[in-house]
C-alpha cells in the first residue's frame, strides 16, 4: 500500500517548527508495511493545499494529514478534503459537545469559531481527542483512505496509538507484507570500506541494503519485505552472519543496541571497575558512562585534567613526559590511564588526549590528532588515532574509540 504525508502548517515553510510528525508517521506507516512515498508540506493556503491532496490521492491509497484543525479561518484541512473528495460537511453532535464540555471545564465561554471543529465530511469515521478541542478522522471512498489528525505532536501522537494504528492494520490486513527491518551497527570503518567488502550484498534484492552514516558509527540497514515473519527473520539472520564474517568485530551491535550499553553490560557481568581521565574529551566519556542507570555498578569516577598541571598533580603524569613527549603523545595517555587507574582503585581507566581544534595543530601533530589510554592489571597501552571533522566530530569519536577499545578488550 502506498501512502503520502501531507502536513500543513507555514511554520513549517519558515523553518519555525520542524516537521517532526512526518518523521513520526513514517515510522509508524512502515512498521505496518506501507510504503510513504511522498512527505509533503504545504503552508496554509486553501489552493495549495487543495492541489496537493489531489495529487497526493491520484498517486496513493493513504494520505494522512496534519494540522489545520484548529477554530480559524485559516484551518482548512477538513473542508478542504470534503471537497476534493465531493463530500459535505456534516455536524457531528457528540464531537460538539466534547468541544463545550472541554470550554465549560476551564470555565469559559465557547467562542463560535470553535463549532467548526464539530464538522466533518459525511461518512467519516471520527476519532476523538481527549487532550484538545479538535477531533480527527478518517475517511475511505473508493478505495482511498484519508486519515485527518491534528497539528500539536502530543495529539496527534496519542490519536494515532489509540485510533489510527488499529484502523490501517485492518485496512492493510494480516497477510499484507511487512517491512522485516534489522541494522547492523559499526565502530572503525568508513563508509567506502564497508561499500568495498559488502559491495556484492550491496545489489541482492533480498534483503534490500543501505549504508547510513551516522555522526561516530556507521549502520548497515537490511530490510526483508515479507508477510513471513519467520522467514524474514532467517534471511535477515544469514544477511547478519556474511556481514558479521566479513566485517569482524568492526560489527558492534544491532538494532536497540549502543556502544556504552554494549561496555556497561560487560562490565557488569564481570563485576569490572572502570575510571577515567580525560583531557580532550573534558569528560564526556564520564558522561556516556554514567548515562547508563546502574552505571554506579562500574563507574567509579575520573579526572578531567585538561592543564598539564592538573595531570600532573592529580594523575602523577611525569614532568619529563610532558615536556619532552608534549601533552598529546602515547606515553601521556598511558600515564593518565596508569595514574587513573591506581589513584582511583579502578580496575581498568581509560585516558584520553588530543586536539580537538579547531586551533593547536601543527604538522607534527595536526587537528584531530587522539591518543588513547587503556590502563588494566597488566599494564597501560596508547593508541593513536586521525579524526576528521569539527571538534564536535573529533571529541564524538574519541569517546566512542575509548569506549570501542573497552569493548574489544572485554571482547564483546
Ligand atoms: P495546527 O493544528 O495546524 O493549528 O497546528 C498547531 C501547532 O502544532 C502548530 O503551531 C505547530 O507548532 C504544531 N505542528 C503542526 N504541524 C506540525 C508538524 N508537522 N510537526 C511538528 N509540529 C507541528
Ligand atoms: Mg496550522
Amino acid at each position: 500500500m502506498k501512502a503520502e504525508i501531507l502536513a500543513t502548517g507555514t511554520e513549517l515553510l519558515l523553518g519555525q517548527t520542524l516537521n517532526t510528525s512526518a518523521h513520526y508517521l513514517t515510522g509508524k506507516l512502515s512498521s505496518l508495511g506501507i510504503e510513504v512515498d511522498y512527505h509533503i508540506t504545504v503552508g496554509d493556503n486553501p489552493k495549495r493545499i487543495e492541489d496537493s491532496l489531489r495529487q497526493a490521492l491520484e498517486r496513493s491509497e493513504l494520505v494522512v494529514t496534519t494540522g489545520g484543525l484548529g477554530p480559524t479561518v485559516d484551518d482548512l484541512t477538513k473542508e478542504l478534503v470534503a471537497k476534493v473528495l465531493g463530500l459535505e460537511l456534516e455536524l457531528d453532535p457528540a464531537s460538539l459537545k466534547h468541544i463545550e464540555d472541554f470550554f465549560a471545564l476551564r470555565k469559559a465561554k465557547m467562542p463560535e469559531s470553535n463549532r467548526k471543529q464539530a464538522y466533518f465530511p459525511k461518512g467519516a469515521k471520527i476519532l476523538p481527542n481527549p487532550v484538545g478541542t479538535a477531533p480527527g478522522a478518517i475517511i475511505t471512498k473508493e478505495g482511498k483512505t484519508v486519515v485527518i489528525l491534528p497539528g500539536p505532536p502530543f495529539e496527534m501522537q496519542l490519536m494515532y496509538e489509540n485510533y489510527v494504528h488499529r484502523e490501517l492494520e485492518e485496512i492493510v490486513g494480516p497477510d499484507a507484507e511487512r517491512m522485516n527491518v534489522r541494522v547492523l551497527k559499526i565502530f572503525g570503518m568508513g563508509e567506502s570500506a564497508i561499500e568495498e567488502v559488502i559491495a556484492d550484498l550491496l545489489n541482492l534484492p533480498n534483503p534490500t541494503m543501505a549504508l547510513l552514516a551516522k555522526r561516530a558509527e556507521m549502520h548497515i540497514r537490511l530490510v526483508v519485505r515479507s508477510a513471513d515473519a519467520v522467514e524474514a527473520r532467517r534471511i535477515l539472520d544469514q544477511a547478519e552472519a556474511e556481514i558479521r564474517s566479513r566485517l569482524g568485530d568492526k560489527v558492534f551491535g544491532r538494532d536497540q543496541d549502543s556502544m556504552i550499553g554494549i561496555v556497561a553490560k560487560a562490565l557488569r557481568e564481570r563485576g569490572l571497575t572502570v575510571a577515567t581521565a580525560e583531557s580532550c574529551t573534558g569528560g564526556l566519556v564520564a558522561a556516556a558512562l554514567t548515562q547508563q542507570p546502574g552505571s554506579s555498578e562500574f563507574y567509579l569516577g575520573g579526572v578531567v585534567s585538561y592543564a598539564n598541571a592538573v595531570k600532573e598533580s592529580m594523575l602523577g603524569v611525569g614532568r619529563q613526559s610532558l615536556e619532552q613527549q608534549g601533552a598529546v603523545s602515547p606515553e601521556v595517555a598511558k600515564e593518565m590511564a596508569a595514574g587513573a587507574r591506581a589513584r582511583l582503585g579502578a580496575d581498568l581507566a581509560l585516558a584520553t588526549t588530543g586536539i580537538a581544534g579547531p586551533d593547536g595543530g601543527t604538522d607534527a601533530k595536526p587537528v584531530g590528532l587522539v591518543y588513547i589510554g587503556l590502563a588494566t592489571a597488566q599494564g597501560a597501552e596508547a593508541k593513536k588515532f586521525q579524526f576528521y571533522g569539527g571538534r564536535d566530530s573529533v571529541r564524538a569519536l574519541t569517546v566512542q574509540a575509548a569506549l570501542n577499545w573497552l569493548r574489544l578488550y572485554l571482547q564483546v
